[in-house]
């Protein structure tokens, strides 16, 4: 039975992986060239394809005539390897191979001793290990070889490199079993493009299951990190920002310690910058600018003639009410108290005529009785209510007011509660 073609190889110099049906559909003079030079690494016994399975240095192989085309393949006194008895491994033994082959570039285990050592300046680290077999803590004898593991505090966090990203499946089910053994897991590539069309699938996968944050280790974070004999990686993060009442994102780049690093324990990673958070943010503030409009205009109602603050209260209206909260904001009395609150939440007097804030709150414990609870709460909230008793001492109106309202227990208007939740949060509690 002839031998099956690899279809992918390993460049173990460079750590990454070649596609035999890409390489072959490059220009001929590029695949000659190419077997050539592999033809000398091969003959020096130094490796530089090699299978992406078993790690046996491959060769390429084209007959001139014949149904074979061109294509990669072992040596004939080659050891075995699934390519070449394929059922006897499942797909998922030969991805896990696959992935563990990449680890064994000079570069992948060059960033994973950097690793070890810098993460060793740092004394609330403990137990640093490298290629140390994991082991979970369930029944399960499942077990892992992360690049490097350790003990920052008492938190116990592996770090991965990721130097090809072709292995999505065996990236997730790495991130879904130390989540289940309550261990952080941390990856770092060495190269990243903020452009997303180049972005590849994985490391996408990678970037947006970690809250928009990517870390980098190259060789100016490499040096940063001599330099200053701690711990410094890059971190590449989407920041959103407002731009012509939408939310925008755009890629920034800050070089970060682990001090700087956010610990989320419910997913266990860590990120720079609260991408979602912020993005959220904007989001509610987007969606919810129309509270702040709403107070402006009510605020500012004296400089509109009537037909346009009519339109205006209506339109307010109908965007409250795909909130669920319906009111009709042509009602004199709920404005008025609206206004009332405004003026001690922004010291103003706005709509009123009162020089302070006793005759104001005479007023509306005078006229506005339905609404001298949610009052008496906007003068406590705002520091105005000592402010008032100081005020009243000589008279005593506002006091004779309100123990009369309390001792009649004067019915209060709830039909607008969640109005007021809306537009004075810090009110109700
Ligand atoms: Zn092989």
């Amino acid at each position: 039975m002839s031998e099956r073609s690899i279809e992918v190889v390993l460049d173990i110099q460079k750590g990454n992986l070649i596609n035999a049906e890409k390489f072959f559909a490059l220009p001929e003079d590029k695949v000659f060239k190419g077997r050539r030079k592999l033809e000398e690494y091969n003959q020096r016994n130094e490796p530089l394809l090699v299978c992406s399975c078993c790690y046996q240095p491959v060769k390429i192989r084209g007959r001139e005539q014949g149904f074979i085309s061109i294509h990669f393949a072992h040596f004939v006194d080659s050891g075995d390897c699934p390519y070449k008895s394929y059922n006897k491994y499942t797909k998922d033994e030969i991805e896990r191979m696959k992935y563990n082959g990449v680890k064994e570039s000079p570069l992948h285990k060059k960033l994973k001793y950097f690793i070890t050592d810098s993460i060793k300046l740092d004394n609330r680290f403990s137990n640093v290990k490298t290629d140390e077999v994991y082991k979970g803590n369930g029944l399960l004898k499942e077990w892992k070889k992360p690049d490097v593991s350790g003990k920052f505090n008492n938190t116990d966090i592996v770090f991965e490199i990721q130097l090809s990203t072709t292995f999505l499946s065996v990236i997730v089910k790495r991130e879904e079993y130390y989540k289940k053994n309550n261990t952080f897991i941390m990856w770092f590539f060495n190269q990243f493009s903020t452009d997303e069309d180049s972005q590849r699938f994985t490391e996408k996968d990678i970037i947006y299951s970690n809250n928009n944050n990517a870390f980098i280790i190259n060789n100016e974070t490499i040096s940063i990190t001599n330099a200053n004999n701690k711990f410094i990686f890059g971190c590449y993060y989407i920041e959103p920002y407002l731009e012509n009442n939408c939310v925008k994102r755009k890629w920034q780049y800050k070089t970060v310690s682990i001090d700087e690093l956010k610990w989320d324990y419910e997913n266990y990673k860590v990120y720079y910058y609260d991408s979602e958070g912020e993005t959220k943010k904007l989001k509610n503030k987007l969606e919810y600018s129309f509270i702040e409009e709403f107070k402006t205009l009510i605020i500012n109602e004296d400089n509109f003639e009537w037909k346009e603050r009519y339109r205006l209260y209506q339109l307010y209206e109908h965007k409250f009410a795909q909130k669920g909260i319906l009111f009709e904001a042509s009602s004199t009395a709920l404005k008025k108290i609206i206004q009332a609150i405004l003026c001690l939440k922004l010291n103003d007097k706005i709509g009123y005529e009162n020089d302070n804030v006793l005759g104001l709150s005479n007023t509306i414990l005078e006229y506005r009785k339905e609404y001298y609870g949610i009052y008496i709460k906007a003068l406590k909230c705002y520091n105005k209510y000592n402010d008032v008793l100081q005020r009243d001492e000589k008279k005593g109106i506002f006091k004779k007011k309100l123990s009369k309202l309390q001792s009649e227990k004067v019915e209060q208007e709830t039909r607008y509660n969640k109005l007021f939740q809306i537009l004075f949060p810090e009110l109700i509690i």
